[in-house]
């Protein structure tokens, strides 16, 4: 068992995941780090609704994944339904060195999917911003300790910056996907 990144464009799974979180917790970076190993500095957020594609292996089969960002849109909160329609899993992220992102995480973005999506949606939380640790603001254990009370959510922090977990957090959520055959073969 396990899984890898391989380069394909011929895939057994096709599913649609979505990236949800606070404005400036590392969204478009953790995107850009999964799709292309890029990061960038700069928060430049993007109008609309942007969307890349990944594929990766999971036992002997090959899962495609399209993430969607909302890219800024969640300023506005209350994301359309239209946005969560046949989403089989989501990249819920807070930052670690602002704890009212950690907040909204379970006052508000959990909330949302479970109005939205499909119950058996599997979770990522998501820790971004974990190589600044002189500033962290939201505790490991408190987030685990969240996460582990709840059906569906699994935990993991990363860093967009030093590409630490972020493949690991997508994979792994893409791996439960697959698992829990939530998505079919084509
Ligand atoms: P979004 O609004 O959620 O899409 O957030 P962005 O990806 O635009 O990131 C917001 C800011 O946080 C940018 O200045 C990024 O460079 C920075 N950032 C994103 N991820 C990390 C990370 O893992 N570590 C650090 N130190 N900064 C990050």
């Amino acid at each position: 068992m396990g899984s890898s990144y391989i380069p394909v464009d011929d895939y057994d799974y096709l599913f649609k995941v979505v990236l949800l979180g606070d404005s400036g917790v590392g969204k478009t970076n953790l995107l850009s780090r999964v799709a292309r190993n890029e990061f960038s500095h700069k928060s430049k957020p993007t109008i609309g609704v942007a969307f890349t594609c990944r594929s990766i292996q999971v036992d002997d089969e090959v899962a495609k994944a399209q993430i969607w960002d909302t890219s800024g849109v969640e300023r506005y909160r209350g994301i359309t339904s239209a946005y969560y329609r046949g989403t089989c899993g989501v990249l819920l992220v807070y930052d670690v060195t602002r704890h009212e992102t950690f907040e909204n995480v379970t006052k508000y973005w959990l909330k949302e999917v479970r109005d939205h999506a499909d119950s058996s949606i599997v979770i990522m939380l998501v820790g971004n911003k974990a190589d600044l640790s002189h500033l962290r603001d939201v505790t490991t254990e408190d987030a685990k300790a969240f996460a582990a009370e709840k059906e569906n959510i699994y935990f993991m922090e990363t860093s967009a910056l030093e590409s630490t977990n972020v493949v690991n957090a997508f994979t792994e959520l893409v791996t439960k996907i697959c698992h829990n055959r939530i998505v079919r073969p084509k």
